[in-house]
């Protein structure tokens, strides 16, 4: 079955972590799994470090078997997505019976759906966390009766660390993006692809040489805190301002 994402629709309404809105998705209910094709699946750092933990795969072995690895057009950097299957456009990882086979596991943009977040200046200048509702024809969980509020939603999605993670990398990519036009030499790209998305390769390497900051003490860390540590030393270390000015 293939169900293409026409009629997506964004609420005009820009909703707070306070405001309530009314969603509710089941096992059981008449559009089950309908989301679950033809989806362009881009994972960040922290969705690929908790899928791949899930299955037991490594980096390599996860984008032989589901993903596909590429560089970002406008900002060079490595891009992991997953890829549908050709026959249907299915996720890889639906059943079509019982749902996501990796749903304690499953990325941020599967876990948001149907708001989309963003950030914008309120008028005292200040940074603000909003959301939008995207409405899709297919999705018939809008018309559930079940209001609930914005942060009560992302917390009942186990949102909160994928933000935090994602809100990292996603300071990576506009560094990158307002400095596009300096290419990143391969070297570079080897490292950030190493720091980002290839975890046991960092502690093989650490096991024997130092990585800016990072050294074998870091061997000590759980893969969240080397995450969080590899993911600083890419904005702060590696993107230097100066270096791409
Ligand atoms: S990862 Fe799970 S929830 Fe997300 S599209 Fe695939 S099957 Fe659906
Ligand atoms: S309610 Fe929406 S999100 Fe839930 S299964 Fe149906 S289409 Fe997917």
């Amino acid at each position: 079955m293939h169900i293409p994402h026409y009629n997506i629709v964004f609420d005009p309404k820009d909703l707070t972590l306070e405001d309530t809105f009314t969603f509710k998705c089941y096992k059981g209910i008449v559009c089950f799994n309908r989301c679950c094709y033809d989806v362009k699946l881009i994972l960040s750092p922290y969705d690929l470090l908790r899928i791949k933990r899930a299955l037991n795969l490594s980096t390599e072995a996860f984008i032989e078997k589901y993903g596909e690895l590429y560089i970002g057009e406008v900002t060079q950097l490595p891009v992991i997505s997953i890829n549908m299957n050709p026959y249907d456009y299915s996720c890889p990882f639906l059943d079509k019976e019982e749902g996501c086979k990796i749903y304690p596991d499953r990325p941020s943009p599967c876990r948001i759906y149907p708001l989309a977040r963003y950030f914008a200046e309120n008028e005292k200048g200040e940074k603000i966390e909003l959301y939008k509702i995207i409405r899709e024809t297919h999705c018939k969980g809008h018309y559930e009766n079940y209001p609930i509020k914005v942060k009560d939603f992302l917390e009942e999605q186990g949102l909160i660390p994928y933000h935090y993670f994602n809100d990292l990398w996603g300071e990576v990519v506009i560094k990158r993006q307002k400095f596009s036009h300096t290419p990143l030499t391969g070297d570079l790209l080897e490292t950030i692809y190493l720091l980002a998305y290839d975890l046991e390769g960092l502690r093989n390497y650490l096991e024997n040489e130092k990585l800016f900051t990072l050294s074998q003490e870091d061997l000590a860390l759980s893969e969240e805190e080397l995450l969080e540590k590899a993911l600083k030393v890419i904005r702060d270390e590696i993107l230097r301002e100066e270096y791409f000015l």
